[in-house]
């Protein structure tokens, strides 16, 4: 919808109306070579829909009389321009108010036509032309009140300018503290961790002397026990043998414990240096294998062992490191297989290096708890119920062997379905 121009309308009794009406008439004769005289009728008709027709009005006759009040003609130029938009765009409609007064111009003076015609021209049309019919005043009273808008304006881009940037001055304060809280926590946990490392080292110092200090006495005991079974220091009943007996593989536990616990130490601590050689492992496997087959017939566990001979070439390892790794990895797939199950041993070549998998249909691993299988001591709550047996430092000294060797050790496993443990060694 378009609106009025701003300025006050003039009212008859200021001016004459006749340049206006003579306006509007010149208008009414364009618009009717436009759309014709039954269009314009049908335009001029909605434009008095809610005013009083000018006497001379009627179809056949369009032309606006003298005394036509100012409100009308302005209802007039207004339907006209709308319509004419309507149908064929602003330019035309620009162009169709321009002709008419241009027309109006060859009739009157600049001034007359300024103050009685121009404030009826609709806002949007003509814009330019009636700045130039603006008075002096008028044209000042104009500039001030747009000065004034922009004054308003720019105070109230300043104000937000001058809000935005406490707001960043507040959010660089912010991240300030927050830079130097980290800074203070990153010291603060500096520090933490160089008294965790010391209490670890000092925790290691200690098992090492715990472990070598045990170590001696349990040998001692074992002898001692072994010479009593042995009844080398007096007859002994079948009924004492039998607890002696039990006392001798508990003390045979504890020395097993003390020398993981030793080992662990000194990977722990560097202090484990590799002794290679050049191994055929298949041998080495089997040599292990053999150890370990009295516990699984024992349980009526199957050990399978799958390899081809050719495909696996001698191999550049520390001999009794990696018997322990073997040992280790049969002797849990055996204890942690239920009674009738099986175990199987793979070894495949892999490019650069020589896989192997170990692999039991026993108790699985938690799947909870798998993340902790390696640490030190770890024993998953499932193994710790079916087998008592154990002291969690197997696993860990695996993985440093194998690491020491410069391959890698992972494995896979769902709880009561089994667990196969996978590792590599470089060719
Ligand atoms: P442990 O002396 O307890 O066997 P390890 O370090 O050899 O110590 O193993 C750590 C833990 O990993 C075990 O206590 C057990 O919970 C789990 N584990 C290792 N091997 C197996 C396996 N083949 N099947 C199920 N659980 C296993």
């Amino acid at each position: 919808m378009l609106k009025f121009w701003k300025t006050k309308p003039v009212s008859p009794a200021d001016h004459s109306t006749a340049p206006a009406v003579d306006f509007c008439n010149i208008l009414i004769g364009k618009s009717r070579e436009t759309f014709g005289e039954k269009h314009v009728w049908n335009i001029l008709c909605s434009a008095f829909e809610f005013r009083e027709m000018p006497k001379r009005m009627a179809e056949g006759s369009l032309v606006l009389s003298d005394n036509t009040n100012v409100e009308t003609l302005k209802a007039v130029i207004i339907s006209i321009a709308n319509e004419t938009t309507k149908a064929f765009g602003s330019v035309f409609a620009e162009s169709m108010l321009s002709g008419a007064l241009l027309k109006l111009e060859e009739r009157y003076p600049s001034e007359t036509i300024g103050s009685s015609v121009m404030s009826l021209i609709p806002a949007g049309f003509l814009e330019e032309r009636k700045i130039k019919f603006l008075s002096k005043e008028e044209l000042e009273k104009q500039v001030s009140e747009k000065t004034a808008e922009l004054r308003k304006v720019n105070d109230l881009l300043e104000d937000k300018v001058a809000e935005r940037t406490r707001e960043l001055e507040q959010l660089l304060a912010e991240q300030d503290r927050s830079a130097k809280l980290l800074v203070r926590r990153d010291l603060e946990l500096t520090r933490a961790n160089d008294k965790l490392r010391e209490l670890d080292q000092r925790k290691s110092e200690f098992l090492s002397i715990v472990a070598h200090q045990l170590r001696t006495p349990l040998s001692g005991i074992k002898w001692t026990l072994s010479m009593i079974m042995n009844g080398e220091l007096g007859s002994v009943s079948n009924e004492q043998k039998v607890f002696i007996m039990k006392s001798y593989e508990s003390n045979d536990r504890m020395i097993e414990l003390v020398e993981s616990m030793l080992r662990a130490d000194r990977i722990d601590s560097g202090r484990s240096d590799l002794q290679l050689a050049s191994t055929q492992i298949l041998d080495l496997i089997d040599n292990v294998l053999y150890e370990i087959l009295p516990g699984a017939l024992k349980k009526h566990i199957k050990v399978e062992f799958n390899h081809r001979d050719s495909d696996i070439p001698q191999l550049n390892i520390d001999q009794e490191k990696m018997r322990a790794v073997f040992q280790n990895l049969l002797d849990n797939a055996v204890k942690y297989c239920r009674s009738g199950g099986k175990v199987s041993i793979s070894v495949e070549r892999d490019g650069e290096f020589v896989r192997f998998a170990i692999r039991d249909t026993g108790i699985g691993i938690p799947e909870d708890q798998q993340a902790l299988i390696f640490s030190r001591f770890f024993r998953a709550r499932n193994a710790l119920k079916v087998e008592t047996e154990g002291n969690g430092l197997g696993l860990f000294i695996v993985k440093s062997i194998i690491e020491m060797h410069g391959g890698k050790i992972w494995f896979e496993s769902e709880e009561n379905e089994g667990c196969t443990f996978y590792f590599t060694l470089k060719i």
